[in-house]
């Protein structure tokens, strides 16, 4: 076994097959399948995968590896495999597949060292490696590379004395908060503030804070809470009745905590008959999926604990998926108040090192658990007992870029491979999921009840042109108000929830309704408060608001659409007593930031928390009993057959967020279009009607679960040639398919340019089209050479979630 089958890094069409290497003599016995290496290609020196080992090979004059990247494989035979498997599915080259499946550290450039591990014992290390580490604990991978002693380096390596590190190259610095603390004794607290001249009320209202605030707080908090600045403390410090110091903060949000653990709880009837065929599978070790549909508050995550509990028995592991804007805190405690240090979290929060360690834990078996966002499925555990996939629905388990795969498809090709169980949970399931539990593909099971019998939270929904005709012109109807104010009486809390998907701010003039869009794409740009200035959301284009209208000269120009920070704004004017905590981008993308909004609300710090689709979901706080909803249909009119499947989900969710313990809940929908189906059935929580209804709909225009559906998407600098080359595509895949499926095209993209280049489409619906995928494929070798120089683009998306 001397020659390697190696897939190189060269993400192109031509360069999408193994190639073969000679392994030297020096690596003979080094190089396994699933470990990165070093080889020569034209007159460059690339990475590569090596996926086999063969002694002979088709080739007489063969190239030589120049020298493996990994000690170890970083991918297993299963995963190989799968990467196969998903470059049939979506239409990908190899290597963008097996990427895809590894942590990032791994991709980009970063210093790779080798040190010694905690447990290491230099005396029993071989000589080479004892020389190597002599006067040290970490040497470069150069150094190993250039002594030759990879070999003995593996071998320490497996016995777990050293492992690899990966470092990004520009210095890591740490980050430090600022924060103020109380250096007076609190008893003399009351004396102070009576001190305090009477025109100093913003020094009192800090000092008064402190009356009640135990420990540190973060200035910027304290700035926040309070509407103070530097300058408000400045004296206080001097006097010395306040301090401050700055404190380093972790970067992993989660790992430095201790969790309290947690017993699983006896089951309710309904939870042992949904968990029963699941441990039944599991125990028959047999691929199976079953579609857990449960109400908000119907303790599903309770059933994936035990179902996880069961696997962790039989010796085997379990990957948890949950969408990455839910992965929160709240969710990660309960997986480690569980499972403790078996559990491993993935989270977009981690830095590229952070994940890698935690990637690692996985590698070397130390943890059983992973919950973790989309690129969690591609876990490298081998001995996988179960896949679990919480909120099954969402739409950001499909990555909309090379490898478009699907997480929930990745899931069932591993769970079949690994003959495990995948457990889809939603109380709003895909309607695609739900079609296939009603035919028997995926086995359902359903917790109908919310724990303790709670009903679910009464839907009031308002018609907000109606609230217009009578005057109102706020963008809160009265009962909403009227509402909030009764809580507010009540020290109760509030959920305001702001639909900002495919509703922003934009920048219109008032007298002749120009709208200022980007010259590059079509489409509005977006405007930032912060800033100032309006972006691009597409192409990231930015300019600042004119201050006349370039169209009418007016100087009517201003920003429309309702941000959360306008909402914000109008909650501080009409309920000036109310204290709000907003939670968007803006105010979440520190690390830790999102859990410190959570953690104040929860402390009954604010009785507003209002916010964007971040606050749908997961949020279980008993003090909760009004969710009011803005607007309701801002998704209803995109250009997407799954628009209203999404409302109907979203609304559900965010209702399910109030009176989820002792007190009952109310939620309060706003909309222009009540008569909706989706804001109806939302409004009655019922969504076996809301399936039936939605199902004709998609019966009637052919679209998924009934027909499938791919999309391409041709674009060009010049409109001429998108229109030209989108025909040819059309016909020619008109012409090889079944009379049974359609072939839609060429129509101009929802968004008909981006970036100065102009879109078009062509989309096929179909039933059964087993040589799609070749005819695709057919396409893209067609143009190989415009596609190379950069002048045209083809994207290929089988079972498109964005049709824009
Ligand atoms: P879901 O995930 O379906 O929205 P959760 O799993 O969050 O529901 O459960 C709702 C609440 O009920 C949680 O606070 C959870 O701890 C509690 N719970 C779940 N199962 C049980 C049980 N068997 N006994 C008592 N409380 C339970
Ligand atoms: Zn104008
Ligand atoms: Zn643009």
């Amino acid at each position: 076994m001397n020659i390697a089958s190696v897939i190189v890094d060269v993400p192109a069409k031509q360069t999408d097959r193994a190639y073969d290497y000679k392994i030297p003599a020096r690596l003979a016995g080094l190089i396994q399948p699933g470990m990165r290496v070093v080889v020569p290609f034209g007159p460059r020196k690339i990475q590569g995968f090596v996926i086999g080992l063969k002694t002979d090979s088709d080739f007489e004059q063969l190239k030589s590896i120049v020298e493996p990247m990994d000690l170890n494989p970083v991918l297993n035979q299963e995963l190989l495999t799968l990467g196969d498997w998903m470059t049939e599915k979506t239409l990908c080259y190899k290597i963008s597949a097996y990427q895809a499946m590894l942590p990032a550290a791994l991709k980009a450039k970063y210093e790779k060292k080798l040190v010694l591990t905690d447990k290491a014992d230099r005396s029993m290390f071989s000589e080479e490696a004892g020389i190597l580490f002599q006067n040290t604990d970490a040497i470069t991978w150069d150094d190993a590379v250039k002594d030759g002693a990879l070999s003995q380096l593996q071998r320490e390596a497996a016995n777990g004395n050293i492992e690899i590190v990966y470092q990004v190259k520009e210095r890591v610095k740490k980050k430090k908060i600022k924060q103020v603390f109380l250096a007076a004794e609190r008893n003399d607290l009351a004396d102070y503030i009576e001190k305090l001249p009477g025109n100093a009320t913003k020094q009192k209202e800090v000092l008064e804070y402190f009356l009640i605030k135990d420990g540190p707080i973060e200035q910027k908090e304290l700035f926040a809470l309070l509407g103070i600045t530097t300058s408000t403390i400045k004296g206080l410090i001097q006097r010395g009745l306040l301090g401050q110091k700055d404190v380093e903060i972790y970067r992993n949000p989660f790992g430095n905590r201790e969790f309290e653990r947690t017993e699983p709880l006896p089951l309710t009837e309904e939870q042992r008959q949904a968990i029963t065929p699941i441990l039944h599978s599991i125990e028959n070790h047999r691929y199976e999926t079953f579609l857990l549909y449960g109400v908000t508050g119907s303790g599903k995550t309770e059933v994936y604990l035990q179902s996880i509990q069961r696997v962790l028995q039989e010796g085997k592991e379990a990957i948890v998926l949950v969408p990455e804007i839910s992965l929160t805190p709240q969710m990660v405690r309960r997986f480690k108040g569980r499972f403790g240090d078996q559990v491993a979290v993935l989270h977009s929060g981690l830095s590229a090192g952070e994940k890698y360690d935690e990637w690692r834990k996985i590698q070397r078996k130390e943890v059983k658990v992973v919950v973790g966002a989309r690129s969690a499925v591609f876990a490298p555990f081998e001995n996988l007992g179960i896949i679990i996939i919480d909120e099954e629905h969402e739409t950001s388990y499909k990555q909309e870029e090379n490898p478009r795969y699907h997480a929930r498809d990745v899931a069932i090709k591993r769970a079949q491979t690994h003959k495990c169980q995948v457990v889809l949970g939603s109380a709003t399931p895909s309607l695609e999921s739900f079609a296939r539990a009603q035919k028997g593909v995926y086995q359902l099971l359903a917790l109908a009840k919310r724990m303790n019998n709670q009903a679910l939270p009464s839907v009031e929904i308002i018609d907000m042109r109606e609230e217009l005709r009578e005057g109102n012109r706020s963008m809160f109807s009265r009962l909403l108000l009227d509402k909030i104010r009764d809580r507010l009486e009540k020290n109760e809390q509030i959920v305001l929830f702001l639909n900002k998907r495919g509703h922003s701010s934009f920048v219109m003039c008032r007298d002749c309704g120009y709208v200022i869009t980007c010259p590059h794409c079509d489409i509005s740009l977006t405007y930032h408060r912060f800033s100032q200035q309006m972006k691009c959301h597409y192409c990231g284009y930015e300019s600042f608001v004119p201050n006349i209208c370039p169209e009418c000269k007016s100087e009517h120009i201003r920003y429309f659409g309702t941000g959360t920070q306008k909402v914000e704004e109008e909650v501080a004017k009409v309920l000036p007593e109310a204290k709000v905590i907003r939670m968007d981008v803006d105010t979440t993308s520190r690390k830790g930031a999102h859990e410190k909004l959570l953690d104040q609300f929860q402390e009954g710090r604010a009785d507003i928390l209002l916010g964007t689709q971040m606050i749908a979901k997961g949020l279980d706080f008993p003090n909760i009993t009004l969710v009011g909803v803005l607007s309701a249909d801002t998704m209803l009119h995109l250009p997407d057959f799954r628009s209203s499947e999404k409302t109907f989900q979203l609304l559900t969710q965010v209702s399910g967020r109030a009176g989820r313990h002792e007190l009952e809940g109310e939620v309060i929908v706003q909309t222009y279009t009540p008569e909706h189906y989706s804001i109806e059935l939302a409004g009655e929580q019922n969504y076996d009607k809301f399936y039936e209804r939605e199902m004709m709909v998609r019966k009637i225009h052919r679209y998924p679960p009934f027909y499938y559906i791919s999309l391409v998407t041709v674009s060009h600098e010049e409109l001429m040639k998108a229109v030209s080359v989108t025909e040819k595509i059309t016909k020619f895949i008109q012409s090889r398919l079944s009379a049974e499926s359609i072939v839609l095209g060429p129509v101009a993209s929802p968004i008909p340019r981006i970036n100065n280049r102009y879109r078009y489409q062509c989309l096929i619906k179909y039933k059964r089209e087993p040589e799609l995928g070749q005819v695709l494929k057919k396409i893209l070798d067609n143009y190989q050479q415009e596609i190379a120089t950069g002048g045209l683009a083809i994207s290929m998306d089988l079972n498109p979630y964005i049709l824009m």
